[in-house]
């Protein structure tokens, strides 16, 4: 008996917080579906922990993420990350939307630490989005946090509401841009960008 009351405690834990549980198993009765098929009987808990961790964006506290991240350098050339991995989801359909981000900056005599901008796309990926806010609150953050010359921001991405439904377009993806300061205003320093992101 006590292996079975672990068993079941793990399966559904005693709280649904924010009613997650309960709607997924509404959600799968919607379909017609039989929620208590052994196949379906963990899925609201696993749907609402996977959403839990693909939302958890929503509970990041930014300035603690960068505190201790930004360092004096006088380095004065472009730092630009690329190809960085990107998930979110599309706040229209809750499909996912994934692909690459690039971010650039013009330091004025503070960089940030180069693991924290992958830290910076996964606080607002991972929220409900649309691909062109994303973009503009990536490039934003980091132009806050650096205080730079210039931010740019690229994300090129595949969104799964297009590809598995709708226009139904296999190829096609997205890419959406945020240019701040020197690289909204100085041609040279956003074609320099572009050259090193393509
Ligand atoms: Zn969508």
């Amino acid at each position: 008996m006590p292996n079975t009351r672990t068993r079941h405690a793990e399966e559904e834990p005693a709280t649904d917080p924010g009613g997650l549980r309960a709607a997924v198993r509404g959600l799968l009765e919607g379909l017609g579906e039989d929620p208590e098929r052994e196949g379906l009987r963990a899925t609201p808990r696993r749907v609402a922990e996977s959403l839990r961790y693909l939302t958890g964006g929503y509970g990041v506290d930014l300035e603690k993420l960068m505190n201790g991240a930004i360092f004096e350098d006088p380095v004065d050339e472009m730092v630009v990350v690329k190809d960085i991995e990107m998930y979110s989801l599309c706040e229209h359909h809750m499909l996912p939307f994934f692909g690459k981000c690039h971010i650039g900056y013009l330091p004025r005599g503070k960089v940030v630490g180069l693991s924290k901008l992958p830290r910076i796309v996964d606080a607002f990926a991972h929220r409900l989005q649309v691909q062109e806010r994303l973009t503009n609150q990536i490039a934003h953050a980091v132009m806050k946090a650096v205080k730079p010359l210039g931010v740019g921001v690229v994300i090129e991405a595949s969104h799964l509401c297009m590809k598995m439904r709708g226009v139904a377009k296999q190829n096609s993806f997205a890419v959406t841009s945020c240019m701040l300061g020197g690289f909204k205003k100085d041609n040279r320093t956003r074609a320099e960008f572009l050259s090193f992101i393509r």
